[in-house]
């Protein structure tokens, strides 16, 4: 039987190489796109020692013409059945000082030729009732404002792009993902002029193989859009007080947690958050129990929408970002309101609530135990006070304190640091 065939754009280095071996190993031929001949010269005859047939594509897709072949070669190779739509360059300029040719150049690289190619794969693929494309975005799409938000703005574009496709490509027999990596070590960083080491903590950055492997497990178990990031279960080795930061869980910007599980079984993954974004990651619990993956959730409940809200107080606000209500249904929850327990159980995944930061070490112990026996997340909630008032303002000397300093002896008698006060 003929092998299917993929086409890769960006496929001389970095993510769309990693796609193009292992796609290779799925028993994929490939059509390889980039500028680079001799780079992807190489690795079409790495590819054929998995006994993968790869023609090489060079084409600089900020030309119109050299999109056109490739929307060409799409359109009109019946063989092609997977398209990686993965070109892109970044940048870390300033964002209002982004030069002009380097906006041109990523909006044609980035939107221009990604969605011009999107779509005659796209038009293919329905033709033919078969077929699958997958996007890579950023989980800069979701939190623009941690890059150059013309970079930003063209990720959120190809996201917006598939989301707007997925129901008529998917009622077409035709699959669409769009992939959101975190930080990866490639090349992209050196060519948009940094240091991707001197940027981010060695934990913030994932290998690029690990990346793709979770990445292309999410699109096997179905995932159609994937934050892929990964959090290790070591951030708690480093947070001797027990419990860590919840501003380490931004909101939306969780851990694609069963895709990297369901990459690495040997890998120890937690997901942090706190109770308001927990909800927001309840779908993987459900994919966790389904397809037993298991890992730890620890969700720190102190009902309330906190940190950065506390800033918005000036502006009577307040009772907006309270969580807590009177639930009838689970009066031991005394005001928390949501019970997670019940959330939690009632999804396939075993729960564990601890009060005291000396009950945490003995849960994570059980979380474990669980995990080995029954192969489902868990979740551990942590109590927390209800409305933890974090000292912050919007500016450095006009920072609300919401509770008097200490300033005595007497008003921190038991701090570490109240011998130092008088
Ligand atoms: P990379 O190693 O720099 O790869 C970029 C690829 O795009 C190369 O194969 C490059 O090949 C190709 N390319 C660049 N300009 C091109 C042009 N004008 N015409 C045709 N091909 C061109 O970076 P990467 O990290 O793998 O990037 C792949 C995708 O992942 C990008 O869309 C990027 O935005 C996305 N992404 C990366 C990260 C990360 O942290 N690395 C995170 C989120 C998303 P030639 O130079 O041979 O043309």
């Amino acid at each position: 039987m003929a092998r299917p065939k993929a086409l890769i754009t960006g496929a001389s280095s970095g993510i769309g190489k990693v796609y193009a071996q292992r796609l290779a190993k799925r028993g994929y031929d490939l059509v390889l796109v980039a500028r680079d001949r001799a780079r992807l010269d190489a690795l079409a005859k790495e590819l054929s020692q998995d006994g993968a047939a790869a023609e090489v594509l060079v084409a600089d897709l900020t030309q119109s013409a050299d999109v056109t072949r490739v929307e060409q070669v799409l359109e009109q190779d019946a063989a092609i059945g997977f398209f990686v739509n993965n070109a892109g360059i970044a940048t870390v300029e300033p964002h209002l000082h982004t030069p002009v040719e380097v906006i041109e150049k990523l909006i044609a690289l980035n939107v221009t030729a990604a969605t011009r190619l999107a779509l005659a794969a796209g038009r293919a693929f329905v033709g033919r009732k078969a077929g699958t494309i997958v996007n890579i975005a950023s989980i800069v799409a979701y939190a623009p404002e941690r890059f150059n938000g013309v970079y930003g703005g063209s990720k959120a574009f190809m996201l917006a792009l598939a989301q707007a496709l997925t129901w008529e490509l998917n009622q077409n027999g035709v699959t669409i993902q769009t992939v959101l990596p975190g930080a990866t070590r490639t090349e992209i960083w050196e060519r948009a002029g940094t240091d991707v080491d001197e940027r981010l903590p060695p934990d913030r950055i994932m290998g690029v193989d690990e990346m793709v492997d979770a990445a292309l497990k999410g699109l096997d178990l179905g995932e159609r859009q994937g934050l892929v990031l990964v959090e290790v279960l070591g951030a708690f080795e480093q947070c001797p007080a027990g419990v860590p930061d919840p501003g380490a869980a931004d909101l939306e910007v969780g851990a694609h947690r069963a895709g990297v599980r369901a990459a690495d079984p040997t890998r120890k993954i937690v997901a942090l958050s706190g109770d308001y974004d927990f909800q927001f990651m309840l779908e993987e619990l459900a994919v966790g129990a389904q397809f037993k993956l298991p890992y730890i959730h620890m969700v720190v409940n102190n009902s309330y929408l906190g940190l950065i809200r506390q800033a918005q107080r000036g502006f009577n606000m307040d009772y907006c970002v309270q969580l807590g209500f009177e639930n009838i249904n689970a009066p031991q929850t005394q005001g928390y309101g949501v019970d997670h327990e019940a959330v939690v159980k009632g999804l396939g995944c075993k729960f564990v609530r601890v009060h005291k930061q000396e009950e945490i070490a003995p849960a994570i112990r059980q979380a474990e135990k669980w995990m080995g026996e029954f192969q489902v997340p868990v979740v551990i909630e942590v109590m927390l006070e209800r409305v933890t008032n974090i000292a912050m303002g919007t500016e450095i000397d006009a920072i609300n304190e919401f509770e008097a300093l200490a300033e005595s002896l007497e008003d921190a008698p038991t701090a570490v640091a109240a011998s130092m006060l008088d």
